[in-house]
């Protein structure tokens, strides 16, 4: 029996959702044609567009259960208000950072198991990455108080003005992750619709982003 990502026990395990599964849903409801875009090189240049949500056997039935919590408190506590309801000041508990840590760790462990984003172009990028994977893993567990130097941080995006209706639909509509890496910064970025997530693994000088920083309250 395989090893559960999170808990690291062997239990049987689920098809898991690495993107929240509820907001695809939701993009299921409001598109013809939801997308979820992937960006699988580190060089930004190759996009894949993928239609199920992107599943994979990661988690057992306890530790699904645990992450979708925090997924339902996202959704309902900020997610909902603020794109809904054009509500601009959220009250968060650690609800907020355990959700965002949840959304950077599985997106992290899925771009490890590709391919794609060896060591050629940076090396020692898989060991940082590892590095990040293990001390957010700890934190959902509640073995570790808060996720260290590899913080979260939020910013709701505001859609310019000057956009085509083509390009608000592609923003408002759509779900995109990627791993961002050049030179000494190393950032996983996801975006669900207008809200976007940034999970810190190296960023010199990232005391300039304290205000979207998610504390753990
Ligand atoms: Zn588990």
């Amino acid at each position: 029996m395989k090893e559960c990502a999170l808990c690291q026990e062997s239990k049987p395990l689920q098809n898991s959702h690495i993107l929240p599964k509820n907001h695809f849903r939701d993009l299921m409801g409001i598109s013809k044609k939801p997308h979820l875009l992937y960006r699988t090189n580190t060089d930004n240049k190759s996009t894949n567009f993928v239609q199920d949500g992107l599943k994979t056997e990661l988690l057992c039935f306890d530790c699904e259960q645990r992450l979708g919590r925090y997924e339902n408190s996202f959704k309902r506590n900020f997610f909902v208000p603020f794109t809904k309801r054009a509500e601009r000041i959220i009250v968060y508990q650690e609800w907020l950072l355990k959700f965002a840590v949840s959304l950077s760790w599985r997106l992290c462990l899925y771009s490890l198991s590709n391919s794609h984003l060896g060591d050629d172009s940076y090396p020692g990028m898989r060991e940082r990455l590892l590095n990040a994977v293990e001390v957010w893993r700890l934190y959902l567990l509640d073995r570790q108080d808060n996720p260290g130097k590899y913080e979260q941080h939020i910013f709701p995006l505001q859609i310019p003005k000057t956009y085509t209706v083509r390009e608000h639909r592609h923003l408002t509509e759509s779900i995109s992750f990627w791993i961002h890496v050049n030179d000494d910064q190393y950032l996983v970025y996801s975006r669900i619709q207008t809200i976007a997530i940034v999970g810190l693994i190296e960023l010199p000088n990232s005391s300039k982003w304290r205000s979207s920083r998610i504390s753990t309250n």
